[in-house]
Formats: structure tokens, sequence, C-alpha cells
């Protein structure tokens, strides 16, 4: 019988050329894997060891640990930084509604050359049409954009904060109220389903209720802004709030010794407790207590940033207020004497918090990397481990001050200085 006479012999020569054209794809992916395998050295930031990555496909997939290194170069090889709040940079606002792709690029870049590779833009208080505006014109911004892979949602601080002088802080009294679900929902749909994170004051009116329709969206809820005493805090936690924002700060000047919102926020070890280190939001004794009653990993650094960061001193309008920036890098608001975000980026709060407590450079590096990647459930990204994603820093620590040299996001080198 000849083979043309075999039944089905048709489906041979189809299933020959399937064969070859899968050998082929087979070769052509593992040049592509050859092509996308790096690798990236350093010292390794918690023990100061020499250390390699090995990236392929944009994730971690191999850890070594070399006797020494083949380059003499010796920096510092951590993950990339990730600031769970800032408002703003370099003139760019992130409530405005009119941020655009360019902006959005300038923003992002800028954080890359300083080692920050993930970020929450934060949007504070205002109207609800302002806000519903922002939401919907940062998500389509976010909908094809390639710097998407730096920013893994928003963060909503108030309006839903104490409309109390000290308390509110910079926020503008006039747009401060009650939670509002239903104005939420059209604010996180707007934001398509973004909003990973809402600060709020529980002594509000509501605010229970709040918490737990943000708990059943996954949202993480932080206290912030808030004159709430013992009995609204614990209930806060008990309903699902796992954060404190920028503790000491959006507090009254002057407050009751026994009796205030910072003592059951710093007595509850289910509360991390995120600081702004810039030197002026928090004294250094602050900073040392606060640290010393949450411990390295119940401590996150922000930088509470605004879009006068990386501007010069001066008197600036914003939110329809006056703002002056010091020569020293301070924002105020003088009308209500108090600060109004910051101008130093989270680098800074690595190195003051070395200074200030005496902790360790790895330690200063998790509370801006582990920490807030395990509050905000990020799990591909705030560790070097197999598996992650390559989002990695190369710097140099000296005297105190942190330099970045190198940033990757994703296993892609973003910035580099010559
Ligand atoms: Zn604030």
């Amino acid at each position: 019988m000849s083979l043309k006479n075999l039944p089905g012999h048709k489906f041979y020569l189809p299933l020959f050329i399937s064969i070859i054209l899968i050998c082929c794809k087979k070769s052509t992916e593992s040049m592509d894997e050859d092509r996308e395998k790096s690798v990236i050295e350093g010292l390794y930031y918690e023990d100061g060891l020499p250390i390699q990555v090995v990236i392929i496909e944009g994730n971690i997939s191999e850890i070594n640990r070399p006797e020494s290194l083949e380059t003499s170069t010796a920096l510092i090889l951590a993950p990339g930084l990730i600031d769970h709040q800032v408002n703003g940079y370099l003139s760019h606002s992130f409530v405005g509604g009119d941020l655009d792709a360019e902006a959005l690029k300038e923003v992002t870049e800028g954080f890359w050359s300083k080692g920050i590779t993930t970020y929450l833009p934060t949007l504070t208080t205002h109207t609800y049409e302002m806000l519903l505006k922002s939401f919907e014109n940062l998500n389509q911004l976010l909908e094809d954009s390639y710097f998407a892979q730096s920013i893994v949602g928003f963060h909503l601080e108030g309006p839903f904060i104490s409309p109390e002088a000290g308390y509110r802080g910079a926020h503008n009294l006039e747009w401060v109220r009650d939670p509002d679900w239903e104005e939420f929902e059209k604010w996180y749909s707007a934001s398509g389903n973004r909003i990973k994170e809402v600060t709020i004051a529980p002594e509000l009116e509501g605010a229970m209720e709040f918490i737990r329709k943000c708990r059943e969206k996954d949202i993480v809820v932080a206290i912030g802004h808030a004159a709430a005493l013992t009995p609204d805090i614990n209930k806060a936690i008990e309903m699902g709030a796992t954060v404190s924002t920028h503790l000491g700060n959006g507090c009254a000047n002057t407050i009751h010794r026994h009796h205030n919102p910072l003592w059951p926020q710093l007595a509850d070890d289910r509360l991390t407790a995120s600081i702004i280190v810039d030197g002026f939001h928090l004294t250094r004794e602050e900073v040392r207590t606060f640290f010393k009653t949450k411990g390295p990993e119940n401590t996150i650094l922000v930088s509470d940033l605004t879009r006068l960061a990386g501007m010069p001193p001066g008197r600036y309008q914003d939110f329809g207020q006056e703002l002056v920036m010091t020569e020293e890098g301070a924002i105020m608001l003088l009308s209500e004497n108090v600060l109004a975000g910051a101008s130093f980026l989270i680098t800074r709060g690595i190195e003051n918090v070395i200074k200030f407590t005496g902790c360790t450079l790895g330690e200063a590096i998790n509370m801006a990397t582990k920490n807030p990647a395990r509050l905000l459930s990020l799990h591909d990204r705030g560790e070097i481990a197999v598996g992650k994603r390559a989002d990695l820093i190369l710097f140099e620590f000296q005297e105190g001050s942190l330099e970045v040299k190198k940033t990757l996001v994703g296993g892609e080198v973003v910035f580099e200085k010559e």
C-alpha cells in the first residue's frame, strides 16, 4: 500500500509543515529569551555584600551571592522605591484635570531619575466636579501609557477629613465634608477603579460605613487629618483601617496630653505609620519615638510631595490659597500657620530616618520599598526576590547622602547617570 493510499494521508503534509513552524518558533523564542536576559550586580542593600541578579523578560529569575563582583564600582543594589503619597512634582499637580501625557512623562521620568519606580498620584480635597474631572483625565492618560507601569493606582486624601483648623492642615475648608459614598463611587468609576487608598477622618458622620464599603473593594483605608479619639480610631481599625497618613501631621498644634489622636494610633500594632521625614514635618524626637513604637516593619516613608517640589523658593497660588516656599524648602500656608506638603523626595526621608533614629540603611530602604508594597498588596514588587518584577536601583551612599546612579523598571534601564 502506497503512502498516498493511507487513510488520512492528506493530513501528513500539513502536520509536517506545522512541526517545522513550531521548531522555527521555538528557536526564535529562545533567541528572544537570550536577548532579554540581563545581569545586574552590586552590594546588597541589607548586608553590604555582593549580589548578582539575573533578569529574564523583566522579572528576577535568579539571585546569586558571589564572593566578589566582576565590576570594580561598588554601588548598592536595592529594590526601586515606592512612594504612596505624591500630590505633584515639577510644577504639575494631580488635581486639576489638565495634566497631559507630556507632564505625566516628565513627572514619572523625574521620579525614575531619583529611584522612585512606583508611586500613587495623590488627589487632595477639592470640589466633586474637580475630582471627577481629575480622575477621568488621569484614567484616560494611563489607558495605554508606558508610564502606567509605575503608577499602581491613586490615593484620595480628603475631602472626607476633619474641618477643624490644624487637623485639616492646608486642605480648603470650603470643600471639606462628611463621607459620601455616592460621590466616591462616581470618582471610583471615573478613575477606572484605580483608587487604591483613601485617607479619611473616622470621627465623621458615616465614616465607619464608608470604611466598610472601601474594604469591600479592597481599598486601603488610612486614618489622617483626623481629630478622632480612641473610640473612633479603634472602631476604624476594627472596620479595616490599616495605616496612619503622615502620622503627627494633619494635627492641631496644641492637643490634650491624654486624649488626642496620636496615642491610640501609636498604641495599636494593627496600624502601620506613614511618616514624612523631610526635617520639617516632624521633629527628630517625634521620628525616633514613632519609629521605636512602630518598629522597622510597620513604618513607611512618604514624601507628600507637591507640585512646588523642584521649583524655586517664592510665593505661589495653590487651590485658591497663597503658599510660600522657603529657601530651606519648607512649603507653608501662612494664613493657617501650617505646612502644605513637602518639597523633598522620599530619598531625603531615607537619609534623615537613618540620621534621626540610627536605623540601618537596609531598614530605611525597606520603609520605602517592602513595607509600602505590603500595605498596598503589590505582590510583584518591593523586594529583590525571584519572581518579582525587576524594579531595581543602584546607588551610592556616602556620608549619609544617597545618590541614585541607575534605575530599572521591569528590567529595563530607565535612568542612568553618566
Ligand atoms: Zn495631608
